[in-house]
C-alpha cells in the first residue's frame, strides 16, 4: 500500500564534503528500503472515509512525502512534484483547517485542487495536524470530497481528530519498532542504512563505516544465561555510553545487533593517526562496572571505506562486520576489511555447508586404508583409515583442508563417528575373512570427552569386533593441549582395551615427563623427520635416538613416511615396531584392500634378514 510520493527535502539540502547530513530525529515514516508500515493505518483510513463519508483521505508528511487512499484503498504512486502548495501548508500547520468549497476559496484561484485519480476538481477538504506521542507534529491528515460541503460536524471533527492520534501513535510504534533500539535508544539498522546512502549521496566520495563488536555472541548468550537479560541490557547501555564518548561530535551512533553498533565516520583520514583507534578499544576492554560487577568484553572494532558505487546492490555491514570479528581476535583490536581474508572465509562457510551436508547424506565420504607393516615379521598388522572426500564440483578435497574445518565448525564429533562406523564395518568383514588386522582411527581434540568411551565401545560392540583390534591415533599438540582430563579419558579408553597413539611425535613440544605420564601404547615419528633421514645425518640421529627412547618408555614404536627402499631399510635396523609410508602402500578404497594383502604377504622383516644371515 505504499504510495511514497516524494523525500524529504530537509535531507537534500544538509550535508557538505566532510560532515555527515544533520541528523532529523523526527520519527519518519518516509520512503525508507523496508517499505511504508505504519500499524494500523489502513485500518483508520477506512474509519475515516467510513465515519465522515469522505471519498479521499491523504496523509501528508511534513517532508512532502503523501500517501493517498480513495475509498479506503491506497492509490498509485504520485508525482510529488504536483503536490499542491495547500497540502505542504497543512502538513506544517499546527491548527485545523476546513475548506467547505475550494473553488470559493481565494488559496485556490492560482491552482485548483486535483488529482489524477478524480474526474473533476477536488471541492470540499479539511486537515487535522498529526502529532508524535511526544507531542512532534509530523504532518496532517487531510480528508476530500469532490462535492462541497457545509463544513464538519462537531462528531466529524471528532472522528478526524482521533484518526490522526491514531495515525501518529503508529508512526511512533513503527519506529520504534523498526528504528530504534529499545534498551540504548539508539537509532537501528534500517535507520543506519537511510543515512549512510544519504551521506554518500550529497556529493561525499566515500566513507568510514565502522562497526563495533562487543562480544563473540556465545560469550554474550552465555552472560545472559548466568546473569540474565537486565543486565544483559545495563551492559549495552554502559558500552553504548562509552562508545558516545569516544564517537567524534556530530556522528551519530547505531545499535546494529544485539552486540554490535556502527557509526559512518565523518572524518576521512582516519588511518592517518591510529592512536585514536587504539585509544578506542583500549576504553572499551577496560572493565565495565555493571550493576556493580566487574566485566570485561572482548571488542572488536572493523573499518570499511566505501563509496556509493559500492553501497549500491552491496551489503557493507556484512563486510564491515567481517572485519570487527577478525579485530576481535587480534591483538590490536581493530581491523581494515580485507577482501582476501573475507574471500577466504566465505570460501569456508561454503565449504563448511557442504561439509555438514556430505556429513549427512554420506554419499561423497570415502575411508582410505594406508597398511601398516610390522617390521619383524613383515606382515601388515594394521591399516589407518584415512578420511577422503569426493566433492562434486571441487574434486578431492585433501583432509588436512576439510579435517581443520571441521574442527573450527564443531563437525568434528559427526566425521569422527562417521570413521568409527564405517572403519569399523570394514575392519569386522576382514576379520571375518581372516585376516587378523588392527584398525587405527585418526581423533580430534574435539572428540576427546567423556562419551568418546561409550561410542568406542557402541561401534565395536555392534560390530562383533574386539576392543583390542582398534587404536585412536591423537597428534601429539591435542595430547599435549588437554592434561589431567585427557588423562582420564584416555585412561578409560585403554580399560577397554583399545591402543592409544601419539600421532606426528615431534612436531609438538612434549616433555619427557608429560611422555612418560601419557596412557599411550604405540607412538608415530612424524614424517617429516623420516623423509629427511635420507640427506641429513641429524634426521636420521633424531629418529634413532627417538626410537629407541619410545621404545625403553615402553611405546610401540611406529615410522611414518616411509617412502623408499633405503628408508625402509634403514628403519629395520632402529629400534622401531612398525613402519608406514608409499613405500609400502599408499592409502588404497577398501576395494583394493583385499588384493593389496594378497599380494604382499611378506615385506622385508628383520627375521628375513636373521634367516639369511
Ligand atoms: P596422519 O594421521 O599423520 O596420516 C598420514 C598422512 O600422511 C596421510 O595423509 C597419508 O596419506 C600421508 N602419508 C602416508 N605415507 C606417506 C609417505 O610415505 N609420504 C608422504 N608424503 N605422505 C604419506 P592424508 O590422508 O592426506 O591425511 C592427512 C592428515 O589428515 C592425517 O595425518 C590426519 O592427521 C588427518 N586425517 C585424515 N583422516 C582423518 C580422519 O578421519 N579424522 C581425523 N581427525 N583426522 C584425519
Ligand atoms: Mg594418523
Ligand atoms: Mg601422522
Amino acid at each position: 500500500m505504499r504510495t511514497t510520493t516524494g523525500s524529504d527535502p530537509g535531507q537534500r539540502a544538509a550535508g557538505h564534503q566532510e560532515a555527515l547530513p544533520a541528523v532529523d530525529h523526527t520519527p519518519s515514516i518516509d520512503g525508507s528500503a523496508d517499505g511504508f508500515a505504519v500499524p494500523g493505518f489502513d485500518a483508520v483510513v477506512r474509519l475515516v472515509t467510513g465515519s465522515l463519508g469522505v471519498p479521499l483521505v491523504s496523509l501528508i508528511l511534513q517532508g512532502g512525502t503523501a500517501y493517498w487512499f480513495a475509498d479506503g484503498n491506497a492509490l498509485p504512486v504520485h508525482d510529488p512534484r504536483a503536490l499542491h502548495p495547500r497540502y505542504l501548508e497543512a502538513a506544517r500547520s499546527t491548527m485545523p483547517s476546513v475548506v467547505p468549497d475550494t473553488l470559493l476559496d481565494e488559496r485556490f484561484r492560482e491552482a485548483a485542487l486535483e488529482l489524477a485519480a478524480t474526474p473533476g476538481p477536488i471541492r470540499f477538504f479539511a486537515s487535522e495536524p498529526v502529532y508524535t506521542l511526544t507531542g512532534q507534529q509530523i504532518g496532517a491528515l487531510c480528508v476530500m470530497d469532490l462535492q462541497p460541503r457545509d463544513g464538519l460536524s462537531e462528531n466529524e471533527h471528532t472522528a478526524l481528530r482521533d484518526a490522526a492520534s491514531l495515525i501518529g501513535a503508529g508512526v511512533v510504534l513503527r519506529s520504534y519498532l523498526g528504528r530504534t533500539d529499545p534498551i540504548t535508544q539508539l537509532p537501528h539498522r534500517y535507520a543506519f542504512f537511510d543515512d549512510l546512502r544519504s551521506h554518500l549521496h550529497n556529493d561525499v566520495a566515500h566513507a568510514w563505516v565502522m562497526a563495533i563488536d562487543v562480544a563473540p555472541v556465545q560469550r554474550f548468550n552465555a552472560f545472559i544465561r548466568a546473569m540474565g537479560h537486565a543486565y544483559a541490557d545495563e551492559l549495552m547501555r554502559a558500552v553504548a555510553q562509552r562508545l558516545q564518548g569516544w564517537i567524534p561530535a556530530r556522528t551519530r551512533l547505531y545499535q546494529i545487533g544485539t552486540t554490535r553498533f556502527a557509526a559512518v565516520l565523518p572524518d576521512h583520514h582516519i588511518l592517518d593517526d591510529t592512536s585514536r583507534l587504539d585509544d578506542l578499544v583500549a576504553r572499551l576492554r577496560q572493565p565495565f562496572d555493571c550493576l556493580g560487577i566487574p566485566l570485561t568484553i572482548q571488542p572488536g572494532v572493523g573499518l570499511l571505506k566505501i563509496n556509493a558505487s559500492e553501497l549500491r546492490g552491496g551489503d557493507p555491514l556484512r563486510l564491515v562486520m567481517n572485519a570487527s570479528y577478525a579485530a576481535q581476535h587480534s591483538v590490536r583490536g581493530w581491523a581494515v576489511y580485507n577482501r582476501l581474508q573475507d574471500e577466504h572465509q566465505r570460501q569456508e562457510f561454503f565449504l563448511v555447508t557442504e561439509l555438514a551436508a556430505a556429513l549427512t547424506e554420506r554419499t561423497e565420504l570415502d575411508l582410505h586404508y594406508q597398511p601398516r607393516v610390522d617390521l619383524d615379521s613383515g606382515r601388515c598388522v594394521g591399516v589407518e583409515a584415512l578420511a577422503r572426500w569426493h566433492h562434486p564440483t571441487l574434486g578431492l578435497i585433501s583432509p588436512n583442508q576439510f579435517i581443520g574445518l571441521a574442527e573450527r565448525a564443531g563437525l568434528m564429533q559427526l566425521l569422527t563417528q562417521w570413521v568409527l562406523e564405517h572403519g569399523v564395518a570394514q575392519l569386522a568383514m576382514w576379520r571375518r575373512d581372516g585376516h587378523d588386522i588392527k584398525l587405527s582411527v585418526n581423533v580430534s581434540s574435539s572428540d576427546l570427552t567423556a562419551d568418546l568411551v561409550g561410542r568406542l565401545r557402541d561401534v565395536a560392540e555392534q560390530h562383533k569386533v574386539g576392543l583390542d583390534a582398534l587404536e585412536l591415533e591423537f597428534t601429539e599438540s591435542t595430547l599435549m593441549e588437554h592434561s589431567a582430563t585427557t588423562r582420564r579419558h584416555l585412561t578409560a579408553i585403554r580399560q577397554l582395551g583399545a591402543g592409544i597413539a601419539i600421532d606426528d611425535f615431534g612436531t609438538g613440544y612434549s616433555n619427557l615427563a608429560a611422555l612418560r605420564q601419557m596412557p599411550a601404547t604405540s607412538l608415530k615419528i612424524d614424517q617429516s623427520f623420516v623423509r629427511g633421514m635420507g640427506t641429513s645425518r641429524h634426521d636420521e640421529a633424531i629418529v634413532r635416538s627417538v626410537a629407541e627412547l619410545a621404545r625403553s618408555m615402553g611405546f610401540r614404536v611406529v615410522v611414518e613416511g616411509v617412502e623408499t627402499s633405503q628408508l625402509y631399510e634403514s628403519v629395520l635396523g632402529m629400534a622401531c615396531d612398525e613402519a608406514q609410508g608409499f613405500h609400502i602402500s599408499h592409502p588404497l578404497p577398501a576395494s583394493d584392500m583385499l588384493a593389496w594383502l594378497a599380494a604382499h604377504r611378506g615385506m622385508p622383516s628383520r627375521q628375513a634378514v636373521r634367516w639369511v644371515e
